[in-house]
């Protein structure tokens, strides 16, 4: 099937048309002789996420469209809408928070962020956090997380030491319309190396404001030999898929991406380390979340294990304090199908989901499996883990005590690179190191805001970085 790719950005409107087009229409069919294609006309159960409530300073709070005017919400000056007809419309659902704002503003002069351009990157963190908490102590609730980002991704202007809040005095980037900045202070070279991706995440989120989460076809080939992975992605699509062109939409690839970016960094990750593939795997994941890792659990079946021809027994354990059994749907928990091709063959893959458990427990309990791999994705080990409890320490130590590959990834080459000094402290230097720190080729290229270092880096992308280390080969016990 061709594709219509005159995709430009002629207007928001005629863009968001077509990407809505294009989306729907990205399916393949092949024939070619070296594959297997899927024969299965039975359709996978699918574990459908609808785009999560966030909030943009950049949107109206009523019909999610990108914000020329802006009509503030005059009370706490936190919220902006495209007309006051719709500010008013709002105004009953916003009414509770916007009085919590408006008393801590009273208090601070004449706006929450008043005094915020004297403040560093730190201080500027706190206070955002220590504004949501008083607004919860206020309300006596916790805050849902689009109205814990009015805090933390306001409206103010980029230069650090200024932080003018004042609408009126504002103007927003014209490329990405993302980034504001008032006339002392235009946008310098900094923004220069996010505008894109801020102009990405901006249309990714007005997409799926309107239409949704973009949904792309998983590939549907069956390699008959493993290939090696190269660093070019391109390349390894066009193994996946008989017709690439539509990635070359950043859209459409990010939300590609972010699916098949753990897969195949796992993929990649272990081909780069030279573990072998044998008829049976075992990868655990912890700190596993339902939004990612958990996500699109097909995605094991179509982007790892029809890549790798060795496994016929995929067992994939999601271990995770945060995963929640009461909020997994019953058909994930209970999914052994697989597709026709796979069944013939007698292939498989298990899912194990151990929820509300740490690894350190997981590890000593009945149900633990012997991993060839330990994957880490995106977790921040610098960090204190869980709820402000440090339990990275004893998690680990259960990790590299399995004598397996541990792999971990990371959001930025910082994050990274402390990552890897905390595993070196916590283990005194005792690890080997399987692969040093490297730029993942396969990283996610969907974009999300960063607040908790968003001076440099305020947008991430998961599995950026990684790194792999392992218990040195002679303190391993036989
Ligand atoms: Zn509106
Ligand atoms: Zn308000
Ligand atoms: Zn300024
Ligand atoms: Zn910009
Ligand atoms: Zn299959």
């Amino acid at each position: 099937m061709l594709l219509p790719l005159s995709y430009r950005r002629t207007s928001q409107s005629l863009a968001e048309c077509q990407l809505k087009l294009l989306s729907a229409l990205i399916v393949e069919n092949f024939n070619d002789d070296n594959e297997n294609d899927i024969t299965d006309e039975d359709k996978f159960r699918e574990f459908k996420t609808s785009p999560k409530q966030i909030f943009c300073s950049f949107i109206c709070q009523v019909c999610k469209v990108n914000l020329s005017r802006y009509f503030l919400c005059n009370e706490c000056k936190m919220v902006s809408y495209c007309k006051e007809e719709h500010l008013k419309i709002d105004y009953l659902n916003h009414k509770g928070l916007c009085m919590a704002i408006k008393l801590i503003a009273k208090r601070r002069g004449s706006h929450v962020y008043n005094m915020a351009g004297h403040l560093n990157a730190i201080e500027f963190r706190n206070l955002r956090l220590h504004t949501i908490y008083l607004c919860e102590q206020f309300l006596n609730r916790s805050l849902a997380n689009y109205e814990r980002e009015i805090f933390l991704f306001p409206r103010l202007c980029h230069e650090v030491t200024c932080r003018e809040w004042k609408s009126q005095l504002l103007s927003d980037c014209e490329k990405c319309g993302h980034v504001s900045f008032c006339n002392l202070h235009p946008l310098n070279e900094n923004h220069k190396k996010f505008c894109n991706a801020f102009a990405l995440y901006q249309r990714i989120i007005l997409h799926e404001k309107s239409y949704g989460v973009i949904n792309v076809a998983l590939p549907q080939k069956i390699l008959k030999r493993t290939p090696t992975l190269c660093d070019d992605v391109k390349d390894t699509m066009r193994l996946l898929y008989k017709n690439i062109t539509a990635f070359q939409d950043d859209c459409i690839n990010s939300a590609l991406m972010e699916i098949a970016t753990a897969p195949l960094t796992i993929f990649y990750a272990c081909q780069k380390m030279g573990l072998e593939f044998k008829e049976q795997m075992v990868i655990h994941f912890v700190g596993a979340e339902m939004q990612f890792e958990a996500n699109k659990l097909d995605k094991w079946e179509s982007i790892f294990f029809h890549l790798i021809t060795e496994i016929s027994d995929l067992h994939i354990v999601f271990i995770g304090s945060e995963l929640n059994e009461e909020k997994l749907p019953v058909e994930i928990i209970s999914r052994t199908r697989m597709c026709k091709t796979c069944r013939l063959n007698y292939r498989g893959i298990r899912f194990d989901f151990q929820c509300k458990k740490f690894y350190h427990d997981y590890c000593n309990s009945l149900s633990y499996t012997k991993p060839d791999i330990v994957c880490f994705l995106n977790p921040a080990l610098y960090r204190p883990g869980y709820r402000g409890f440090d339990t990275w320490p004893r998690t680990i130590d259960a990790a590299i005590k399995t004598s397996s590959p541990v792999l971990i990834t990371s959001l930025t080459e910082n994050e990274c690179y402390l990552d890897f000094e905390r595993i070196k402290y916590l283990t005194n230097d005792e690890f080997e190191i399987l692969l040093p720190p490297l730029k993942n080729p396969y990283a996610s290229t969907r974009p999300e805001r960063n607040f908790s270092t968003d001076e440099d880096v305020p947008l991430t992308f998961k599995n950026n970085f990684l790194f792999a280390i392992s218990k040195i080969k002679d303190l391993i016990e036989f």
